[in-house]
């Protein structure tokens, strides 16, 4: 399709606006309408950062994806004068007897070419004093992964969108009984219609991705970084994976405090709950930054996040076709780990929207099933 179709994006988080910037670039003339102003603190891409890194299990595709996200982050960052990404690094702590996806991790580095290092119990503890690693067989870290500063991101991209020449607009756009896109009471029209609307659409396409689609809710902490230390800040420490205890968290960046969130899988009602974090979670993620982080026992927690991920049964993304309307769209499909990949992202749904190319097989609509943790991009 050459340039100047029209083109409307619904929903302004990472996966809708990365799209949005990447067509207009192409040429065509978008339209990117939210219910919400982009940035806005329920939509899943808002918080103070994100982790980026390689480290995918065996999982190629995505380890590919994330090296070629990371360049283009560095680029927006150049171009925009904005500080997007911080490169503090990541590690992936493997517990004793539960070493499947590391192992996998490392194998699928050597083969595209990340690079990383293998650290003994000793060399953690070395480096990273920061962690008490007593149950830690070993573990790997990625330098050139780190931290994306997430509603930035969101902020830059947009404002580049509209530098380009693209519109944003305020509107909720709902579905008929035939799941056709309406916004006040009439059909939208446009070439191409594009719905990244995040964890929101499974409600509004109940037949298409409801079923291939979980929601839940993850708390996130941020707890304080010791009176006159700065031994948690993102210089002196890396972003991390706990997979024996269902945790990740990233250093204190620009005075956000140490995010550590525990997966502890939590009803979540996107539009009426309150964004407050539970108290069953506080208690638990208060217990692995004492065992895990012992110098922040007893630092005060500061910030705090209640917000969702929609997750698929294979944890891969949604890029594909309405089955009833050809001009449809679907780009989203989260499952925790879309936003690091947002200009790769983007640029990919670009593509198809135009009929560049089709979709990724993987990225297919149709059955989906769940994949053990050894062949899960996550490990989960
Ligand atoms: C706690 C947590 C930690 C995470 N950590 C990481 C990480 O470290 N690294 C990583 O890569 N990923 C991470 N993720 C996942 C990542 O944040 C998400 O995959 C990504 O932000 C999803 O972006 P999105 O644009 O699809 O959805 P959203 O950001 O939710 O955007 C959807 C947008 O659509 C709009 N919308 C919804 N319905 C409508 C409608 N009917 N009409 C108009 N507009 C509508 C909403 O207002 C919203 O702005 C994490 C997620 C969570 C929750």
């Amino acid at each position: 399709m050459a340039g100047s179709s029209s083109i409307i994006v619904v929903g302004g988080g990472i996966a809708g606006t990365m799209t949005a910037l990447h067509l207009q670039r192409r040429g065509e003339q978008v339209t990117l309408i939210d219910r919400w102003e982009p940035g806005h603190a329920r939509a899943a891409s808002t918080d103070y950062n994100r982790v980026i890194r390689a480290i995918s299990g065996r999982d190629e595709f995505y380890t590919r994806w994330a090296r070629d996200a990371r360049q283009r982050w560095l680029e927006l960052q150049a171009e925009s004068g904005q500080n997007l990404m911080y490169e503090c690094g990541c590690l992936i702590l493997a517990t004793e007897g539960h070493c499947h996806w590391e192992d996998a991790t490392a194998d699928t580095f050597d083969k595209v070419g990340v690079p990383y290092h293998r650290f003994s119990q000793q060399e953690i503890t070395a480096r990273f004093p920061q962690f008490k690693a007593d149950d830690i067989a070993y573990a790997l870290y990625e330098p050139e992964a780190g931290l994306l500063m997430a509603h930035r991101c969101v902020i830059t991209a947009i404002d580049l969108f509209k530098k380009a020449g693209g519109l944003v607009k305020r509107g909720h756009v709902s579905t008929d009984a035939d799941e056709r896109p309406m916004l006040d009471g009439k059909p939208l029209e446009a070439d191409v219609i594009i719905i990244a609307t995040g964890a929101w659409a499974a409600d509004m396409f109940p037949r298409t991705i409801k079923p291939i689609s979980a929601i839940i809710g993850i708390n996130v902490l941020y707890t304080s970084t010791p009176d006159g230390s700065d031994a948690f800040d993102m210089e002196k420490m890396p972003c991390w994976i706990d997979h024996g205890q269902g945790s990740f968290g990233i250093p204190s960046s620009e005075g956000s405090g140490v995010k550590a969130a525990i997966v502890i899988p939590d009803k979540i009602d996107l539009d009426n709950d309150e964004r407050l974090i539970r108290r069953q979670s506080l208690n638990r993620t208060r217990s692995y930054i004492q065992r895990r982080l012992p110098a922040l026992a007893g630092e005060k927690v500061v910030d705090s996040k209640f917000n969702q991920v929609i997750l698929t049964p294979d944890t891969h993304f949604v890029v594909d076709w309405h089955p009833q309307h050809s001009n449809v769209l679907f780009a989203g499909g989260c499952s925790g780990h879309l936003f690091k990949h947002g200009p790769t992202f983007g640029d990919f749904v670009a593509g198809v929207a135009v009929r560049d190319y089709g979709t990724a097989d993987r990225f297919k609509l149709g059955a989906r099933k769940k994949l053990s943790p050894k062949e899960s991009p996550s490990g989960r």
